[in-house]
C-alpha cells in the first residue's frame, strides 16, 4: 500500500499536489512518502511478532544501499530501526541520520582495512564477514586496536533465488558469502585467529523475489548449520536472514508474497534455533514509497509507436537499462485517454528506453508522468552521465514537503574536474 492517490485529478503525494512540487523543484524529481515509510515498517515489524528471538526481538537493519538519503534513514533511524551497511559511506551515513551504531552490520564482500577501523571504532553490532581472506584482515585490524570484532559469516548457501541474474546473491558462482560446503573449516579458522568474537550465521540470496521457497530453503541449510556449529563449539547467537522480499512493480503480475506469508514461513523455520535474529530488509520498506516525477519533453513520431521523450533519463532511474526492470508509469494529471508508447530519455545510448510499445495514459509535451516504486534502488544508483545533474529528492509526511537533496548545480560538477598544472 502507498500514499501516491489520484485526488481531483492530479496525483499526490499524501497531501501534496505532485505538480505543485514539480513547479516549485523542477522535473525529474524523486518524491517520497513519509506516511507510505511508516506503513510498510508497521507491516514488516507485525509480520515478525511471533518469530522466536529471544528476549531483544529482532533486529530489522535496513540495507542503506536501497534508499541512503540522509531524511530517510533519519524517518526509519525515529521508527527503531538499524542499518545494514556496505561501506564505510554508507555506514556514516546512518550514523549521520541517527541510527546507532549497536544497530549497524556492515555486509560485503570487499571491507577495506579502513571500513573496518571505522567500523570497529564506531562499535557496530556485527560484522558479516564474507570469505577467510576477509576474516584474517579484519583479526588484525581488530587486534591491532586492542578491540575484539563481532563476526558472523556470510553463507552462500548455493540456492538459486529466481530473480534477476544480476541481483542473485546465493548461487555457488555468485561472488558473495562463504561456500556452504567450507561454512565449518571458516568458523574453524575464524576461532583460531585474536581479535574476533563468532557470534552467528548470516545469509542473503537475493533481491525482488516473488517466491518464498528459495529463501525457505537457504533458511533450512542455516539452521542444519547452526547446530553443527554448536556442535563443533562455537556460540550461535545471532542468525541474519539478510533481505530481498519483493514488492510490485507491474500491476500485471502476482502480487509477490506478503510480509505476513514471509513471517510465517520464517517462524516455521527457525522456531528452536535459540538466537536473535536479524533483517535486512531495503526494497519491501521503501520501494513504493517513492516515485520519480519527470516531464514530458516532447512525443517524436516512431515508424509504428510514438517515443515520449521525458526530462528523467537512465541516469536518474537505472534500472530499466540495467535489470529491464518494470516501473508503472502513469499521468500525473490524467485526461482518461490511453496510448501506447515507448518511453525513453534524453541520453545518448539506445538503453536509455523506460518502456516499449507500453500501454499507458496519454500524454502530451508538458505534461507530468510519474515513474511509480522508485522509491528503492533509484536516487541512490543515480550518476551524471552526459554531465546530467543529480536528481534532486523530496520528502513529503502530511500536507507538508521539503527538499532533501537539492538538485545539484552543473557548475559544482564542472567544478570536480582539474586541469594538470601543465595546462
Ligand atoms: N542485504 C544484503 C547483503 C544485500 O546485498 C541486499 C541487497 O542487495 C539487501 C540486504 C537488501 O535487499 P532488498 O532490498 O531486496 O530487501
Amino acid at each position: 500500500m502507498d500514499h501516491f492517490e489520484l485526488k481531483n485529478g492530479v496525483m499526490h503525494a499524501e497531501g501534496v499536489p505532485l505538480p505543485e512540487i514539480a513547479q516549485a523543484v523542477g522535473t525529474p524529481v524523486y518524491v517520497y512518502s513519509s506516511a507510505t515509510i511508516a506503513r510498510h515498517v508497521e507491516v514488516f515489524r507485525e509480520a515478525l511478532a511471533q518469530v522466536e528471538s529471544g528476549p531483544e526481538g529482532p533486529l530489522i537493519a535496513f540495507a542503506v544501499k536501497a534508499n541512503p538519503n540522509k531524511a530517510v534513514l533519519a524517518t526509519l533511524a525515529g521508527l527503531g530501526l538499524g542499518a545494514d551497511v556496505v561501506s564505510g559511506g554508507e555506514l556514516l551515513r546512518a550514523r549521520a541520520a541517527g541510527i546507532p551504531a549497536d544497530k549497524i552490520v556492515f555486509s560485503g564482500v570487499g571491507k577495506t582495512a579502513d571500513e573496518m577501523r571505522l567500523a570497529l571504532s564506531e562499535g557496530i553490532f556485527q560484522f558479516n564477514v564474507e570469505s577467510e581472506p576477509e576474516a584474517e584482515m579484519l583479526s588484525e585490524v581488530a587486534s591491532a586496536m586492542g578491540v575484539e570484532a563481532p563476526i558472523a559469516f556470510r553463507i552462500n548457501p548455493n540456492v538459486i533465488a529466481g530473480t534477476h541474474a544480476k541481483i542473485s546473491t546465493g548461487g555457488s558462482e555468485d561472488k558473495f558469502g562463504v561456500a556452504y560446503d567450507r561454512a565449518l573449516a571458516a568458523y574453524a579458522r575464524a576461532a583460531e585467529l585474536p581479535g574476533l568474537s563468532i557470534r552467528g550465521v548470516a545469509v542473503h540470496i537475493g533481491s525482488q523475489l516473488t517466491d518464498l521457497a528459495p529463501s525457505r530453503a537457504a533458511f533450512e541449510k542455516i539452521g542444519v548449520l547452526i547446530a553443527e556449529l554448536r556442535a563443533a563449539g562455537h556460540a550461535i547467537v545471532t542468525a541474519d536472514l539478510g533481505g530481498g522480499l519483493g514488492v510490485p512493480y507491474d500491476p500485471a503480475k502476482p502480487v509477490p508474497p506478503l510480509p505476513a506469508a514471509y513471517g510465517a514461513m520464517v517462524r516455521e523455520v527457525t522456531t528452536g534455533w535459540d538466537v536473535r535474529l536479524l533483517f535486512e530488509p531495503g526494497r519491501v520498506i521503501v520501494g513504493n514509497a517513492g516515485v520519480l516525477v519527470t516531464r514530458v519533453i516532447r512525443v517524436k513520431q516512431g515508424v509504428t509507436d510514438p517515443f515520449v521523450i521525458v526530462d528523467a533519463a537512465m541516469n536518474d532511474l537505472m534500472r530499466p537499462s540495467l535489470y529491464d526492470a518494470w516501473h508503472d508509469i502513469r499521468s500525473v494529471t490524467p485526461n482518461g485517454a490511453d496510448m501506447t508508447a515507448n518511453i525513453v530519455g534524453p541520453i545518448c545510448e539506445s538503453g536509455d528506453t523506460f518502456a516499449k510499445k507500453r500501454a499507458m495514459d496519454a500524454v502530451e509535451p508538458g505534461d507530468l508522468v510519474s515513474f511509480m516504486t522508485a522509491g528503492a534502488y533509484g536516487a541512490t544508483m543515480g550518476n551524471t552521465y552526459n554531465s546530467r545533474a543529480l536528481t534532486p529528492e523530496v520528502l513529503v509526511r502530511g500536507d507538508d514537503w521539503a527538499v532533501v537533496r537539492e538538485r545539484q548545480p552543473i557548475e559544482a560538477l564542472i567544478a570536480a574536474d582539474q586541469l594538470p598544472p601543465w595546462m
